[in-house]
């Protein structure tokens, strides 16, 4: 008999598994996305106006170490090579990101070699700091208190709408500080954008007669999901439970569209660090797709803003009382028969594609082997606080 599946989400983690189910088991899938395009907060579509593939939710880079995640995304459209060049404004200076030799020497005025940087920077630091606490901290020890003030300390607030002190270290270990003149923003070795946009390469992921998918609808309550064998929730796990502890804390982005002859501002991002520019980024979205010729230009102004009921939600906070809130959902959840969580929004963490795409693989293959054995499927692709 085949299994019928239920996959609440079109994004990445969802399509992603419906493609390994297909692949693996006798099944149909179903998948329901709310918006009225697949992809999720990955979604790229061609604008009207100039013909530039647009990143509608904010720059994306693709980027992973692990060559089967490469392997598994260049086997369903070409990836381009790309390396993305971030740029920074700060007091009305442009610098090389993230923090490398170049940017230690333009900031200081130097002409430091590695070693002579390093040993500058030591100095700059605050050693007193053995364990960084928080983000604040992990900046002072690494690139002491003028960088930090430069680059970080007026970014970050825009964006988290908090005090650095309050947030956690692991949001700064995601940008590397270097000395050298690599301006590479990824660490990662594998990195590239797939040819046609994201949405274009979502799309072929659930290319199969097994899959039927419908936008515009909307998860409403549980009763819809009677007759499904198994349901696989990617959405925000408090609103799969109304909410009833109290909602969980997100950031989230607006745009403000600009449009431009030729290139404004010859580079695909520009952060602005300032605390008083009130937006926290530019992308010109052309520059994603250099192998493609336009004269016009199209560019989304960024801000941040906390998010309310009708927002989308984009940075899971994870501030302390979010964990608290986070763990009393997760063990209601672990409670249900028949449902999976999986994702950026239902594992609430800052995810980024390549990790998304791995726990995706992950859990299929996991979850084949728990059918197959007659073994219950796991609830989560992750542990509590992993
Ligand atoms: N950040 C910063 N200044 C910058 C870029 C980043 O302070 O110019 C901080 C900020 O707190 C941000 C975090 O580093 O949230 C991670 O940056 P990343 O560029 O990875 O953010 P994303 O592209 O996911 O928004």
């Amino acid at each position: 008999m085949a299994y019928k599946f239920l996959v609440i989400g079109a994004g990445l983690s969802g399509t992603v598994l419906a493609n390994r189910l297909a692949a693996n088991l006798d099944c149909t899938i179903d998948i329901w996305d709310e918006r009225n395009h697949i992809g999720g907060n990955c979604h790229t579509a061609r604008d009207e106006k100039t013909g530039i593939m647009v990143h509608q939710y904010g720059p994306h880079i693709f980027n992973t170490d692990k060559k089967e995640i490469w392997d598994f995304v260049n086997s369903f459209m070409e990836f381009k090579p790309y390396v993305h060049r971030v740029k920074a404004m700060s007091n009305g200076k442009v610098y090389s990101l993230p923090v490398n030799l170049h940017t230690i020497n333009q900031f200081f005025n130097k002409a430091f070699t590695p070693n002579e940087a390093k040993a500058f920077l030591a100095e700059q630091a605050d050693n007193s700091i053995t364990e960084p606490k928080n983000f604040e901290e992990q900046a002072l020890k690494f690139i002491g208190k003028d960088l930090y003030k430069a680059f970080f300390y007026g970014y970050t607030k825009k964006q988290w709408g908090c005090e650095p002190t309050e947030l956690p270290a692991s949001i700064l270990k995601r940008i590397p500080v270097r000395f050298n003149y690599d301006d590479n923003y990824h660490n990662n070795i594998y990195t590239g954008i797939p040819v046609d946009g994201y949405s274009a390469l979502i799309e072929k992921f659930v290319e199969s007669d097994k899959i039927n998918i419908l936008l515009k609808k909307k998860f409403s309550n549980e009763k819809e999901l009677e007759g499904y064998d198994h349901v696989f929730y990617t959405g925000p796990i408090d609103a799969w439970f109304q909410f009833k502890y109290g909602r969980l804390g997100y950031r989230t982005v607006t745009f403000e569209t600009i449009y431009e002859q030729g290139d404004k501002q010859g580079v695909t991002q520009m952060n602005y660090c300032d605390a008083n520019t009130p937006h926290t980024r530019i992308t010109e979205h052309k520059h994603f797709t250099y192998w493609e010729q336009h004269n016009s230009s199209i560019l989304f102004k960024e801000f941040s803003k906390e998010t309310t009921p009708d927002d989308i939600p984009y940075y899971p906070k994870r501030l302390q009382q979010d964990k608290e809130l986070l763990m009393q959902y997760r063990k209601d959840a672990e409670n249900l028969a028949g449902v999976s969580f999986l994702g950026r929004l239902a594992t609430y963490r800052y995810m980024d594609m390549h990790h998304v795409i791995g726990e995706a693989l992950n859990y299929a293959e996991n979850f084949i082997k728990a059918i197959n054995t007659g073994a219950k499927p796991p609830v989560f692709p992750n542990t509590e606080m992993s």
